[in-house]
């Protein structure tokens, strides 16, 4: 088999027993790999019912046939297991060498069940899996964890994902770091390694990875790159992300003091403009990456003198305007907190700025906060809650639950402005002026996700008219879920997206010189199809029900105060609608529920079984 491996590494940590699963090439060819191939082990290796931070829960890694090849922007992998968060699944990416060794080791996958009695680390060196102490890294930041074991393990080629101390503190959005800077950040999935006691996971790998045709992937996969370096990157490569700051507070919708306005006043100093001029020492990229959009910033002086950390637009707004800080050090400051302790930005900071809305209307004190004064803008409290968020430390233990436990805790009104859907915190876009994404974060099977569902790009690009809400959007957004799917399952960083002309067909081209299995774009869409109607059965069987595709109450009741989107709010019938047009498009019943043949009729048989009606 050429592109694969055919092998998944299982790995048990309560025996401290490893075994190869080989798995066919009709299996690869159905999933294709990255979050389709994550999500189909978590549905497979987790019990109906699993307790996220119980051993039980199956936590998933698998890679995609282009890691490690010529195919530019390749370089990432998924994790996948059920979420602490949301209770639903948790499916994340993150880019660079860890996917090469992990392919270079031998395998397509990784499933790591149980839980170990005490810290500790697993070491998979090609085909031989060890455990190891990892006691004396309790508490160490993420970084420092992957240079500490490389140093143990006397190699600085192994590549190490590990967690932080929030994921050691079961903080329910902590992350999984590797590389020095790349998250698997979304949906708690460092609370799931930090349940099983499990500080790190280390891989080495010596073997080759092959390709079918050489020749013209070579052909096809520098083209591909030269296209990457072309005009369609440009926004990436100069401002990176940041560069939605003035965009989105354009249109209205640049998420301010939690979502209380959808315009910064401030928000020149917190552009990525600002951020080039002052802040940026160079532009790095992950592996096998001709873009480079990630922007090393640093303070140089004052404050927050030696901070240091890379930013993309959904940290910067998370701890920026949507807490009130328009000082762009403190920014810094406050995502190298979070990528340190190993804790999701996004989350992190509209946990934040949720708490700071409580204080703001006197649902919690002073005296809650042990002191601190979180008004708006008070960037010291904002980068020491982050800190106390880590370590549970005072009201940082109620934060570390996220924004829908808190405020069931809290009450008093607050659940009215706790933004997530499903429990997962909402993105870098206040859906009330962008109505096809609005239905997209009613409908994510892991919640409100940008990343996910792509359904903000019609209403940022004017395809539509964002702030209208029509039955059409049901389509839209399935279409835009489906082409996010294709650079999830094969792994390829979505902001080479603009550079195909026909993606599918292209991308299919690409699998197919690569692992030699005749994949066409056809084939592409079902599986796309497939995938996320897996990860809808992986939810269905956890319980869901249509009560769960739906918006916070702010989106819903509070019109947008200002801007080029005053006015703009969701609709409750508009989203009803617009979900009945969604599930329709999607063939599942008004319940939103999967038919038996639909299930069927995507080779999901098994599956069909459990959560058919
Ligand atoms: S474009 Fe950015 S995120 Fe994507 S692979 Fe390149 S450096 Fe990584």
């Amino acid at each position: 088999m050429e592109g694969f491996f055919g092998r998944i590494l299982h790995i048990d940590l309560t025996n401290r027993k490893s075994w190869v699963q080989t798995v066919s090439e009709d299996y690869l060819k159905k999933y294709i790999g990255g979050v389709s191939l994550a999500t189909r082990l978590a549905y497979e290796n987790t019990p109906r019912g699993a307790d996220p931070l119980g051993p039980e829960n199956a936590l998933c890694f698998a890679a995609s046939a282009f890691a490690g090849t010529l195919v530019p922007v390749g370089g990432k992998h998924a994790v996948a297991a059920k979420s602490p968060l949301t209770g639903f699944i948790g499916d994340c990416l993150a880019s660079s060498y860890f996917s090469q060794s992990l392919r270079r080791a031998g395998y397509d996958g990784i499933v790591i069940t149980g839980a170990c009695d005490k810290l500790s680390y697993v070491f998979v060196d090609d085909d031989v899996v060890t455990f190891h102490d990892a006691e004396h890294l309790r508490g160490m930041h993420t970084f420092d964890t992957e240079e500490a074991i490389r140093a143990e393990l006397g190699d600085d080629a192994v590549r190490v994902s590990t967690i932080g101390l929030a994921g050691e503190k079961l903080v329910r959005f902590a992350n999984i770091t590797n590389d020095r800077g790349r998250q698997a950040g979304r949906t708690g999935l460092g609370a799931v390694m930090g349940s099983k006691k499990l500080k790190a996971l280390a891989i080495r790998g010596s073997k080759p990875i092959t390709v079918a045709d050489p020749q013209k992937l070579t052909e096809k996969a520098l083209a591909l790159s030269k296209q990457a370096k072309g005009p369609k990157t440009e926004k990436y490569r100069i401002l990176g992300t940041p560069s939605n700051v003035l965009n989105m507070n354009r249109l209205g919708v640049l998420p301010t003091r939690n979502y209380q306005s959808g315009v910064f006043e401030a928000a020149e100093k917190v552009s990525g403009e600002y951020m080039l001029e002052h802040h940026v020492e160079k532009a790095v990229s992950c592996a096998g990456c001709p873009i480079a959009c990630e922007h090393i910033t640093s303070v140089r002086d004052g404050d927050y003198a030696g901070a240091r950390t890379s930013i993309d637009y959904e940290s910067l707004f998370a701890v920026g305007p949507n807490c009130g800080v328009d000082y762009f050090p403190a920014i810094i400051k406050a995502i190298e907190t979070c990528d340190m302790y190993g804790m999701d930005t996004m989350s992190t900071g509209v946990t934040v700025s949720w708490a700071m809305e409580c204080y703001q209307r006197g649902i919690l004190t002073k005296e809650d906060f042990g002191g601190l004064e979180p008004v708006w803008g008070n960037h010291a409290a904002v980068v020491k809650l982050i800190e106390m968020i880590a370590k549970r430390e005072g009201i940082g233990d109620l934060l570390a639950e996220g924004t829908k436990r808190a405020a069931a805790k809290v009450g008093k009104g607050s659940a009215h402005f706790a933004m997530n859907v499903k429990g997962l915190e909402t993105a870098g876009y206040d859906a009330r002026g962008f109505q096809t994404f609005a239905l997209g974060c009613a409908v994510g099977t892991r919640g409100p996700c940008h990343n996910r569902s792509l359904a903000y790009e019609p209403d940022a690009k004017g395809e539509v008219d964002r702030l209208k809400a029509e039955p059409a959007r049901g389509k839209i957004a399935k279409e835009c879920e489906e082409f996010a799917a294709l650079f999830d399952m094969t792994m390829l960083c979505k902001f080479i997206r603009g550079c195909f002309k026909d993606a599918w067909a292209e991308i299919a081209e690409l699998f197919t010189l690569t692992t030699g299995l005749e994949v066409s774009a056809e084939d592409l869409k079902l599986a796309a199809e497939r995938c996320w109607n897996l990860k809808k059965a992986f939810n269905i069987r956890e319980g869901w029900s249509r009560a769960d595709d739906w918006l916070p109450g702010r989106w819903l009741h509070d019109p947008l105060p200002e801007g080029a989107s005053k006015g703009a709010v969701v609709k409750p019938d508009d989203l009803k609608m617009m979900i009945d047009a969604y599930y329709a498009a999607r063939g599942w019943t008004p319940e939103g529920m999967i038919p038996k043949a639909k299930l069927i009729e995507l080779g999901l048989e098994d599956i069909a079984e459990d959560v058919g009606v």
